[in-house]
């Protein structure tokens, strides 16, 4: 069976404001943090486009990990830069500006033997160039797609094209009721469902994730941490830390699916702790081994069991 994981999405260089600190040219983007997550459990093969401003200590940084990074293109011109500034609850984020540089002209080519591979990842970027790897891959066991505000608004048919042709999506609360104009979550799940994915997995940022499939519904806590530093690239960390264990395991049933979105809150609850990849990228896996085993404690109890009503005194 093909392992390999393989990786589309935006890698760039990102402007980010908290309350609290600033920071300018960080390294980021969804593929980069989706890499480094799935790395930590199975080999990845990246594929993007950067330009000619981007530090070549990235891709190092990401070789490091084992991720193959020979899928990326250097090409003249910028490199995608994202802006991104979050309100005072650490959930909410605008972004200032979106600037797609290379990516606007880029054509994803993907090398011969990376067709093959057994678990796709198209992380968030524009709808049309994740319809283009879709194209070009043979028979992938698992296909993840994530997506963002952006795309569902600059995008929208492209994006439900995608949708129709992946086994599983992530996708923030906000954004799901977005694409289907409703105020209720599980009614956005039943039409991704519609659509043909067999999972729809919900992220809420720091309250967790809730992943609905035809039969059944499974949520997770995300780790209730004293202090979040910077939320950027948590989907992505997640989605990486979800593909990157089932590629690991290799089966694709409820239960392993469950494990993988634990697994994904656990890796996310790393990333935020500090900007950019720098918490991401000295994880190790005994410190996701840990986390995982406090959120398992944190959601598991015993099956309820109605007791006997204790009777009203002086009622028989
Ligand atoms: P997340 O916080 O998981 O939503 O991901 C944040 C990362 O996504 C940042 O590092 C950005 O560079 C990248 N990003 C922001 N907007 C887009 C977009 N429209 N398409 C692709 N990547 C984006």
């Amino acid at each position: 069976m093909n392992h390999h994981v393989l990786i589309i999405g935006s890698i760039a260089l990102d402007d980010i404001k908290t309350p609290w600190h600033e920071e300018r040219g960080l390294l980021g983007g969804s593929a980069v943090y989706g890499s480094i997550a799935a790395s930590m459990f199975a080999p990845v093969d990246i594929v993007g486009v950067v330009g000619e401003d981007f530090p070549a200590e990235h891709l190092e940084m990401l070789r490091a990990h084992g991720v193959d990074t020979s899928g990326v293109e250097r090409r003249a011109g910028q490199t995608f830069r994202w802006g991104g500034e979050y309100r005072q609850n650490m959930n909410d984020r605008d972004t200032h500006f979106t600037e797609l540089g290379v990516f606007a002209e880029f054509d994803p080519r993907i090398p011969e033997p990376w067709r093959d591979s057994g678990f796709v990842f198209l992380a968030n970027i524009d709808p049309e160039l994740q319809l283009r790897v879709l194209e070009q891959v043979r028979q992938p066991r698992l296909v993840l797609l994530d997506t963002m505000n952006l795309w569902i608004n600059l995008k929208r048919d492209a994006l439900i094209e995608v949708i129709k042709r992946v086994d599983a999506i992530l996708i923030n609360e906000d954004e799901a009721l977005m694409l289907f104009q409703t105020h209720s979550l599980p009614e956005a799940a039943d039409r991704l469902l519609e659509l043909g994915v067999s999972r729809a997995i919900i992220k809420k940022g720091s309250h967790g994730a809730q992943m609905f499939s035809a039969d059944s519904t499974f949520a997770v806590p995300a780790l209730p941490l004293r202090k979040v530093n910077d939320p950027t690239g948590a989907g992505d960390t997640f989605a990486g830390g979800v593909i990157g264990y089932l590629a690991a395991g290799g089966t694709l049933d409820e239960s392993s699916f469950r494990q993988a979105i634990m697994v994904g809150s656990a890796c996310a609850s790393f990333v935020v702790e500090d900007f950019s990849t720098r918490r991401l990228a000295a994880l190790t896996p005994g410190q996701i081994q840990e986390r995982c085993d406090r959120l398992h404690d944190a959601i598991c109890c015993e099956r309820v069991v109605m007791p006997e009503r204790v009777p009203v005194p002086g009622k028989r």
